[in-house]
């Protein structure tokens, strides 16, 4: 009995004994693997993916009036219940929203009022950059969700690219996907 318990015990140090073994090689091979760290936002900023789901924007149509039918689908489904439409009625009889409004502090950017849209009016672009020191400001309305952050006239979709901060935003467009991330980084 005290053999078997031996060996379990000798099988049991030598397992602990691998593992520390690969820890510290992990531990010194990010030691000596190339930094990582970005230089944002004074000399760098990488735009994300163009999967990537930031700031909403709100669409508009060929005659440049608003998509939005003002159908609060997209309020209903939001799991955080930070989208409030108030809709009127134009005169044209058409459906418009009267308020349109994103609590941004509250939104985890699921996408799911993306999805709900039964008109194509409402999408997640790729700003990132609107923090604030007052949530108030972060409830972004119909108006801004129209004209900025300037994504209503690209459809939201970003080139990937390199911004130079240094020379004044020098966008170069090497890159196909956005910033690879991992590049740096050591691959197991
Ligand atoms: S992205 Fe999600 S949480 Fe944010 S407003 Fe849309 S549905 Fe709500
Ligand atoms: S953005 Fe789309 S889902 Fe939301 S109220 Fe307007 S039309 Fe309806």
């Amino acid at each position: 009995m005290s053999r078997v318990r031996e060996r379990v015990g000798t099988w049991i140090g030598w397992a602990f004994f691998a593992d520390l073994a690969s820890a510290l090689g992990l531990t010194f091979g990010y030691m000596f693997s190339r930094s990582v760290t970005m230089q944002y936002p004074d000399k760098e900023k990488w735009l994300p993916y163009s999967r990537y789901r930031g700031h909403h924007f709100l669409k508009r149509d060929q005659e440049g009036e608003i998509k939005c039918v003002a159908c609060e689908l997209c309020a209903r489904i939001c799991p955080c219940d930070c989208i409030e439409v108030i809709p009127y009625e134009d005169e044209k009889g058409n459906r418009r929203p009267a308020k349109f409004e994103i609590d941004m502090a509250r939104c985890l950017f699921c996408g799911l009022c993306e999805d709900a849209c039964p008109a194509d009016a409402i999408a997640l672009g790729q700003q990132y950059e609107f923090s604030s020191f007052s949530s108030r400001d972060l409830v972004i309305g119909r108006d801004n969700l129209l004209g900025k952050p300037g994504k209503a006239t690209t459809g939201g979709g970003v080139v990937a690219a390199r911004l130079n901060t240094e020379q004044d935003v020098l966008v170069e467009t090497s890159e196909p996907q956005g910033y690879n991330w991992w590049r740096n980084i050591r691959q197991m």
